[in-house]
């Protein structure tokens, strides 16, 4: 007898609930074809039923003292601990990375949740006495209302990680609309969140695809939006979501360079570029996608395409390198696409189309590929590719490479091996790119900071976890006070600007 395929429920005021939807997708394991479960797309009526429990329940949780809420997320990030196995496994069924990758991907996530549970030293006001006589102004940090989160379906638990946290801790509540492709790591989070203590209608669900987040989009009573996906969507998600009077950040897609230069530790450069191009098979939004060698770094590349040649392909669950594209039409495109390097003229030094896995024969596999001798124009530099594809420029000097980098729209991210201190400095200062790692090939901050992608990678000025993730989910209210010690002398009409 066949198993019946587990449906995905929608989340609404507190209670996890069936879709009406007569509209239903797959969620689909990319190393097998097996269908794991299958998620709506939700109505309108359950995206306004979603929407308006968070709204009644922010008018209770924005009173919540702020020691109780952060009391929820130290629990929370206790069960996340004790789920870690569970969560990873369930995340490499329908993701398709390696196990270790899930663990790092909910490990990044947790780290969030943890900084959540020290709100009380976050949502701090500032108080200047005697501004003018006897006159004193502060400003409180207060909740918006309802948030909204949009997620992608590269990390399924680190990125709604890094939105419903700090939004409920900070005291609003949040409608979350995950990835449709892998919505499953993210509901057993949110089931963990609840148990946690997180109060009904405080966090919601629903899922969907086009319908859902233009729902949201233009939800009246949804304050802010948070996305993170691809450049087209969140610029759609973003113009949509403004001219609706919504606050915005979308954090979107990526070409992420490294500059090798030649007096860089060899045997470390290469190491790390192999594994930032090709781990999570290049489906991470700062994975190292372009490397630019300068001068006798040109010669390395036998080696690099040695290393990437030695990585091992296959089934997320028994651990390789790295796993299958997340779907059928993933893999087409990422195919599609080395064909077209090939075309317009870019070196393939390996192809990894063609890679077989024993027993995985329906896998989304692409292996590691590497393009030399690319130039702007290609489409394979000029494209996010999202798939394990690494492409090789030249450049005669530190200067050229940093011209190159700053001449590409994108600004998530980008580092440099050297073993020059100068040169280092020189690359920090210069380079037009939020996030800078120097001998670090994905340097995405911790939360102590905040995720700070930049140009054409963002939209909207505060990113999210960290110090602005607590403005971008609060409004500043600046109060001037003055209290009179002895009423009667009240003094006489100023009609003047000056409290003085
Ligand atoms: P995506 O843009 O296709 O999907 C993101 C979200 O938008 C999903 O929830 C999806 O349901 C929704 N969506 C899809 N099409 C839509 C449409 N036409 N209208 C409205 N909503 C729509 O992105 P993805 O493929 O899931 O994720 C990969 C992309 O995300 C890459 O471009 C990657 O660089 C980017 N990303 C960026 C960051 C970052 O921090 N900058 C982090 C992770 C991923």
């Amino acid at each position: 007898m066949t198993q019946a395929v587990p449906t995905i429920k929608l989340l609404i005021g507190g209670e996890f609930v069936e879709s009406h939807s007569a509209e239903w997708r797959n969620v689909v394991n990319p190393a097998t074809q097996e269908v794991l479960a299958r998620v709506p797309m939700a109505t309108q009526d359950e995206v306004d039923a979603a929407v308006s429990a968070a709204k009644t329940a922010f008018a209770s949780w924005k009173k919540t003292a702020i020691g109780a809420r952060a009391r929820i997320f130290l629990k929370y990030q206790q069960l996340i601990r004790e789920h870690m196995k569970e969560l990873a496994a369930l995340l490499t069924a329908e993701q398709g990375k390696t196990l270790a990758d899930a663990e790092g991907d909910i490990f990044r996530g947790l780290e969030v949740v943890e900084h959540a549970s020290s709100i009380g030293n976050l949502q701090l006001g500032e108080y200047a006495e005697n501004v003018a006589g006897g006159v004193d102004t502060y400003t409180v940090l207060q909740p918006l209302g309802v948030c909204a989160g949009i997620t992608p379906f590269n990390f399924p638990a680190m990125i709604p990680l890094w939105m419903f946290p700090m939004a409920i801790a900070t005291g609003n509540t949040f409608v979350l609309k995950p990835s449709e492709q892998d919505p499953m790591v993210t509901m057993r989070l949110v089931e963990l969140a609840l148990e946690a203590g997180i109060p009904p209608g405080v966090l919601n669900v629903v899922h969907g695809g086009e319908h859902v987040v233009n729902a949201l989009c233009d939800h009246r009573d949804i304050k802010a939006v948070s996305f993170v996906g691809s450049t087209k969507v969140g610029t759609h998600v973003h113009h949509r979501a403004s001219l609706n009077g919504k606050r915005t950040q979308c954090m979107m897609g990526a070409k992420n360079h490294a500059i090798v230069l030649p007096d860089a530790n060899k045997e470390q450069a290469l190491n790390q570029l192999a594994g930032a191009a090709f781990g999570a098979a290049g489906q991470r939004c700062m994975a190292l996608s372009v490397a630019v060698l300068v001068g006798e770094a040109q010669q390395w590349i036998p080696e690099l395409v040695a290393k990437a040649r030695g990585l091992r392909v296959g089934a997320g669950k028994d651990n390789p390198d790295l796993g299958p594209l997340i779907s059928c039409a993933a893999r087409e495109r990422v195919a599609g696409l080395i064909a077209r390097g090939v075309e317009e003229g870019a070196r393939l030094e390996l192809d990894g189309r063609d890679i077989q896995v024993a027993g995985y024969e329906r896998g989304n596999f692409v292996g590691p590929t590497i393009f030399s001798g690319v130039k702007p124009e290609m489409s394979i530099y000029h494209q996010e590719i999202f798939g394990p594809v690494l492409c090789l420029m030249a450049a005669d000097s530190l200067d050229d490479a940093i011209a190159i980098v700053n001449a590409n729209p994108n600004g998530n991210g980008t580092a440099v091996f050297t073993q020059s201190g100068a040169a280092a400095r020189k690359f920090q200062e210069e380079i037009d790119v939020g996030q800078v790692g120097i001998n670090v090939p994905i340097p995405v901050p911790v939360p102590l900071f905040s995720f700070t992608g930049s140009r054409g990678s963002k939209l909207g000025d505060l990113g999210p976890y960290g110090k602005q993730v607590v403005l971008f989910y609060t409004q500043t209210k600046t109060v001037t006070s003055r209290w009179f010690d002895d009423a009667a002398s009240g003094g006489k009409v100023n009609t003047t600007i000056s409290l003085r």
